[in-house]
């Protein structure tokens, strides 16, 4: 035998009957944008590894040791392999002069790639889900970013996280602030771990980050930088609150909150859970209004959030809300291979009309016994059996047999119009509540139900 094949570590693969859990999330989600209405964009995997070390920054840690980062070795091209989507939504909006009628709400889910050691809720291909505002300055924006993200969290059942708020002001806010950071952890230099050595002079913000228990104390009594913050920074703030708390909207204010990636200015906010482990942040963001110009496009205020799905997914796993499996309408149960075409036919007519119809596929020993395909049936969740025997095709019939509800009740319909009766076989919308076992056909509220005929 050949050696069997793995995938990369620390890359999974998503399989059903998880794969459900994930399209009915993706379902919410794209209802969800459409309510607030955002539009989706979807834009390469693969970048130009200048426009993460330009958008991102040199000394953050995803560009300096997280980036899967190669030669295109047919021509030559550094190439990066996206961490995050921002910075190629702004690239993308650049480079297609999408600003030029004004603002754009935007919205994007799909795989983003970072070589950081696998462990619960941090993976090597994981999947973001984002909203981004461009062309938007005030306040107001940065407050409909978290009411979509807390629709989100109402539409998912999502419990046990909350916001945490701080704002990072303006660059020149930043330096004054800088300054005094750095003089105060030198003052406290021998408490310092490597990680922060290291960072001293190039990123001392990021400091305040850690997840060194032992720097707690010298990161608490650290100059804050809202202490640094001018009347217009302080107005956007305070708006942005105002607006909040007129929407009942908790929040705390969480002034070592400083986001990993150099870009960000003004408001920068989690939503953090504490049933994750250290792995608690589900949903990031904040406002980056330079990182247009550092892209080479017009300035143009910006902000933005991503959902780590993952964790997301993990933390409803952990309230112990139930995947919603797909399951068919109808099992087609047929007994020997000349009813075969008919049976097809007709499933064919009735999925036309609406109904998810699964047919029997013989295996390498055959279709199976009547008996055998009747536990298939069963198995597959269906509601229905349609039961294509002999004695029913002869009177232009086929034999529908109830499997759940009144088990065993059937009833002979015509094959002539499978179209006039599609509408007994199919099941009831399921509840959009992600906590409520049972049958779901995986859409989102609006369209559950929803024959196409
Ligand atoms: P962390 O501090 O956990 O490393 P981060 O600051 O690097 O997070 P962002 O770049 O802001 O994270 O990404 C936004 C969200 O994407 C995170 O809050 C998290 O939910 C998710 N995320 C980030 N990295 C990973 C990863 N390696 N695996 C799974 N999810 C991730
Ligand atoms: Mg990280």
């Amino acid at each position: 035998m050949a050696e069997r094949l793995s995938a990369v570590k620390g890359m999974n693969d998503i399989l059903p009957p998880e794969s459900a859990r994930w399209e009915w999330l993706e379902a919410i989600v794209r209802e969800q944008m459409g309510r607030f209405a955002y539009r989706n964009v979807r834009t390469p995997v693969l970048e130009h590894t200048a426009l993460f070390v330009r958008g991102i920054g040199e000394v953050t840690d995803i560009v300096e040791k997280e980036m899967y980062s190669f030669e295109d070795r047919l021509n030559g091209e550094q190439l990066t392999l996206r961490p995050e989507n921002t910075a190629s939504v702004v690239r993308a909006v650049t480079e297609h002069s999408l600003l030029y009628d004004g603002g754009k709400r935007l919205w994007y889910m799909g795989p983003m790639f970072r070589h950081e050691r696998p462990q619960r809720g941090r993976y090597r291909q994981f999947h973001q889900i984002g909203a981004e505002a461009l062309g938007f300055a005030g306040p107001d924006v940065d407050a409909e970013l978290i009411l979509l993200a807390r629709s989100l969290w109402k539409a998912l059942g999502l419990a046990d996280v909350r916001l945490e708020l701080n704002s990072l002001g303006q660059p020149a806010e930043r330096a004054l602030h800088r300054a005094q950071l750095i003089a105060h952890f030198e003052q406290h230099a021998g408490q310092l771990d490597e990680d922060a050595k290291r960072r001293l002079h190039s990123n001392p913000l990021r400091i305040l980050d850690t997840k060194n228990p032992a720097m707690k104390d010298i990161v608490e009594s650290a100059p804050k930088l809202m202490d640094f913050l001018g009347a217009e920074s302080l107005a956007h703030f305070n708006g942005l609150r105002s607006i909040l708390d007129a929407n009942g909207v908790d929040y705390s204010i969480n002034p070592r909150l400083v986001r990993g990636l150099d870009y960000y200015n003004l408001s920068v906010f989690e939503f953090v859970t504490d049933r994750l482990g250290a792995q608690g942040t589900v949903c990031a963001g904040g406002r980056y209004d330079d990182l247009i110009v550092q892209i080479g496009g017009k300035a143009a205020p910006a902000v933005g959030w991503a959902i780590g799905v993952e964790r997301v997914l993990e933390l409803l796993k952990e309230q112990g809300s139930e995947i919603p499996q797909p399951v068919p309408d109808v099992y087609a149960v047929v007994p020997y291979a000349a009813a075969m075409p008919v049976a097809l036919r007709t499933l064919q007519q009735l999925r036309e009309a609406g109904v998810r119809a699964q047919m029997h596929a013989a295996t390498a020993e055959g279709l199976g016994s009547f008996k055998s395909q009747f536990k298939k049936a069963d198995a597959s969740g269906a509601a229905f059996a349609l039961i294509f025997g002999a004695d029913e095709l002869a009177r232009g019939e086929v034999t529908v047999k109830s499997l759940r509800d009144g088990a065993g009740a059937q009833v002979g319909r015509p094959l002539a119009h499978p179209a006039a009766w599609a509408g007994t076989l199919q099941s009831p919308a399921p509840s959009a509540s992600p906590a409520t076992p049972g049958r779901s056909h995986i859409a989102p509220p609006s369209a559950q139900g929803t024959p196409t005929n």
